[in-house]
């Protein structure tokens, strides 16, 4: 078995298929991206397969709400940086159009007062600070990003990098780099990182390299769950929905899975099981064999909050200010992102925002209203900012996905110290015939889809290659 930390090619398995070798019974849990990868895998390698879905629908958190005239709303995951390769991969074998996701145009309302980002300085915002966003930003990563010009192989710069930034928070780094309160205040809301502050500084830093939220961004033509569906599409007659994992019993040949369906309760057997709920969702199924490190390892897995509103109207009135492409109002108030997203509009003058695209802490703060309370609350922002709004519009749709009983959160977040430790190493970590896959078992890109895809790679190989532990860090 390689010890390598970055030895499996996950994407050349992704095209090419998995190595031939003796055939494996295996149980998925879960039809996310994650479940639906593995399975595929599996599948086309021949061995059995069959996945078990609490939900009645594919996809898990790429969740995609459909209007009646085609128009989509995406209430989870929505768009894909181009280095997410794993992803594109995907995207090309199902014959997805992928189309770009401009956010050029920015503006923000602070204190009452909108302006458009690039139009006004720092302290037109109302910081005490004489830089332009882009100067603070740069002034302030720069220290941290040297070591990526300092060594040339990215993958040996990744490893130092964290090494030397996993213990520190987000508001650690920021403090140490000796910035003022206000300069602060400022990355912290245009970034959309207050309520995650606390929260590991090399994730974050790294998704900013890779520039992840910014100009090259891309989204697909006919959703997220449309992918999801043509994934699962091979897959028929071997998915059953509505159907909830509560236990896997382990014997010395079998692993023995309890799942409800329909109220009654039905046990299955298979060589392997591949879990895919995420770690605060796994807490409700009972695993046999899982030792204290282990359990310690999933119970400090935190899972972040995320909300989202969309709002529908009968015009698309945003087009006059923001143009055709897309944009974004970063606000003060209780919404605080409001998203002109170009994804999932039609050719008629009908069309939809994300009126509130929230985060932790402001998650919460949409999370103690109702979905019908919420969407009015969201209205009331967004008519606050554009009078215009008001007359157009015809009605919302919201998901809290902290309250969701199936997901448990947005996904990962590192807290200090989790990256390099035995903290993640445990959690990558198989008991006994059961195998741990999904975005948050993977260090790289953890919260997207890119990370829910190599973890499924890299278990249904350890699996089908008879290894008894998973060997890559990454
Ligand atoms: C609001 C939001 C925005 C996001 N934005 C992006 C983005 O823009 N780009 C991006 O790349 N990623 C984004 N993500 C992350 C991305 O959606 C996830 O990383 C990815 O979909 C996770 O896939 P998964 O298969 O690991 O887990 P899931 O999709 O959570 O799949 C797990 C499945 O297990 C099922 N399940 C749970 N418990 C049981 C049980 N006991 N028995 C049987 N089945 C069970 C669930 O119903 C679910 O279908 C976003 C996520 C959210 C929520």
């Amino acid at each position: 078995m390689t010890s390598s930390i970055d030895g499996l090619n996950t994407v050349e398995i992704l095209r090419k298929g998995l190595p031939a070798s003796s055939k494996q019974d295996v149980i998925i849990v879960g039809a996310g991206i994650a479940g639906l990868t593995a399975a595929n895998l599996l599948k086309d390698a021949g061995h059995y397969v069959r996945i078990f879905e609490s939900q009645q629908r594919n996809g898990g958190r790429l969740y995609t709400h459909f209007y009646p005239d085609g128009r989509y709303a995406e209430l989870g995951g929505m768009r894909y940086a181009p280095g997410h390769i794993h992803a594109h991969t995907l995207f090309k074998q199902y014959g997805m159009t992928v189309l770009p996701f401009p956010l050029s145009y920015k503006e923000v309302n602070l204190n009452g007062r909108t302006s458009e980002i690039n139009s006004v300085t720092l302290r037109d915002m109302g910081f005490d600070v004489e830089q332009s966003f882009s100067e603070l930003m740069e002034k302030t990563m720069a220290p941290a990003f040297k070591v990526f010009d300092d060594i040339k192989d990215e993958d040996e710069a990744y490893y130092a990098f964290i090494n030397q930034y996993d213990g520190y928070s987000i508001r650690d780094y920021l403090v140490e780099q000796n910035l003022t309160d206000s300069e602060i205040a400022a990355i912290a809301l245009l970034n959309n990182i207050e309520g995650r502050m606390a929260f590991n500084f090399a994730e974050w830093a790294m998704y900013v390299r890779e520039d992840a939220f910014g100009s090259k961004l891309t989204y697909l033509k006919e959703s997220a769950g449309t992918l999801c569906d043509r994934m699962a599409e091979p897959l028929s007659g071997l998915i059953q929905y509505g159907a909830r994992v509560t236990e896997v019993k382990q014997t010395i040949s079998k692993a023995e899975v309890s799942v409800l369906i329909g109220g009654k309760e039905h046990t299955y057997k298979a060589d392997a099981v591949v879990m895919t709920p995420p770690p605060i969702v796994l807490r409700h199924i009972k695993i046999e064999g899982m030792d204290g490190p282990k359990r310690e390892a999933v119970r400090s897995a935190y899972a972040g909050r995320a909300a989202k509103v969309f709002l529908q109207f009968s015009k698309q009135w945003w087009e006059d200010r923001i143009g055709t492409n897309g944009g974004m109002c970063i606000t003060d108030l209780p919404s605080r992102n409001i998203v002109f997203t170009v994804a999932g509009q039609g050719s008629g003058e009908r069309g939809q925002i994300i009126g509130s695209y929230t985060w932790e802490a402001d998650a919460m703060v949409m999370a103690s209203l109702s979905p019908e309370e919420r969407i009015l609350r969201v209205l009331d922002d967004v008519v606050s900012i554009y009078p215009e709004a008001h007359q157009y519009f015809e009605g919302g749709v919201a998901h809290d996905w902290g309250n969701d009983q199936h997901a448990g959160g947005v996904g990962g977040l590192f807290q200090p110290h989790q990256m390099t430790s035995k903290h993640y190493q445990r959690l990558l970590q198989p008991v006994g015939r059961v195998w741990f896959a999904g975005e948050t078992y993977d260090r790289k890109h953890r919260r997207w889809i890119e990370s829910a895809i190599r973890s499924a790679v890299k278990n249904v190989y350890a699996i089908t290659q008879s290894y008894e532990e998973i060997p890559w860090l990454d």
